[in-house]
């Protein structure tokens, strides 16, 4: 197929280029030029007009930081300019509201779209092992699939528009209080003179078995390895677990529903960002 890519950043940079390993001809565009050089290398054709790099292709993945860009770059390059027939897939994470308002709009005239957000960071962008979730028609879907999978390990569809960013937002926000959770017991063993390490091993096959605990252990040479023996560097930044319960916590607002331990997650990360927002997430364990 051939892909215009839009949003050539951290994560965009190595998807772009699963997509030319996959056989794909790949028009990219970026604000940056940097961005611009390292897809050319990566065998990308580069555009300085988002416009002219949708022109002709069979799909548009964009890969963009917030809702706001995500829309003005569909509704003033994307929807219009792109033929008819493309297929439009968004993988940036935003909020529900701006997934399904653009989606609408990509639909009414005439084109499928799907949100679809990843899990997984850099690593899982550069080696092809993202987890796609993903929200729209069965047919869009259908569609978007083939692309997807040349950058991920695994294409979930997830429901209608929006349900990608859904999931997304609901799992960041149970993995932010999960890892705090994981964190304060460890503390708390470990002050009450229990030894962190037979902590784990008791906890990780007991009930309090969970990721943060089991895969990802906050303390440093305690359970399996994990950013916390690389001094909280690498990972999942501070800063873009803030952004996901940011997003939480809106949605959360626009239908009423109960956060009380979502929003005090968000408390807890929007102090640690003030100083550490480029620290691992699990670094939350050095506040308590
Ligand atoms: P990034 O800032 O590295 O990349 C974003 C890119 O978009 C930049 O290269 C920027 O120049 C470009 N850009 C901004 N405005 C543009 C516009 N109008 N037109 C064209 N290009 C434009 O961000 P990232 O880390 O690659 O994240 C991208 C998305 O992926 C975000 O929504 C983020 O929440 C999500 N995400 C990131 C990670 C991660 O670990 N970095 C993990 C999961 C999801």
């Amino acid at each position: 197929m051939k892909i215009a890519f839009i949003g050539l950043g951290n994560m965009g940079g190595g998807m772009a280029a699963n997509l030319v390993k996959a056989g794909h001809e790949v028009n990219a565009f970026d604000l940056s030029e940097d961005a611009l050089a390292t897809a050319k290398q990566n065998g990308c054709a580069t555009f300085t007009d988002a416009g002219e790099a949708v022109q002709g292709v069979d799909g548009v993945v964009t890969m963009l930081p917030n809702g706001g860009i995500v829309k003005s770059v569909y509704e003033g390059s994307v929807i219009g300019k792109a033929p008819a027939g493309a297929v439009l897939l968004d993988c940036s994470t935003i909020d529900v509201a701006t997934a399904k308002e653009v989606i609408a709009k990509a639909e009414a005239a005439g084109y499928d779209m799907v949100d679809a957000p990843v899990s997984g960071g850099i690593a899982a962008a550069n080696g092809g092992t993202l987890t796609f979730m993903v929200g729209g028609t069965e047919k869009a879907f259908g569609r978007a699939e083939e692309v997807l999978q040349a950058m991920g390990k695994a294409v979930i569809h997830a429901g209608d528009a929006g349900a990608g960013q859904t999931a997304k937002i609901c799992n960041n926000m149970l993995l932010a209080i999960s890892m705090i959770g994981t964190a304060e017991a460890m503390k708390m063993a470990e002050k009450l003179g229990l030894d962190p390490q037979k902590f784990y091993e008791i906890s990780s096959q007991s009930s309090g078995y969970c990721w943060s605990l089991n895969a990802y252990t906050p303390m440093p040479g305690v359970g399996v390895e994990s950013p916390a023996d690389n001094d909280y560097k690498g990972g999942f930044a501070t800063a873009l677990m803030l952004k996901d319960l940011r997003l939480a916590m809106d949605s959360a607002q626009d239908v009423d529903a109960t956060t009380v331990l979502g929003a005090k997650a968000a408390e807890i990360y929007e102090k640690l960002a003030e100083e550490h927002g480029a620290l691992d997430f699990s670094s939350v364990i050095k506040t308590l």
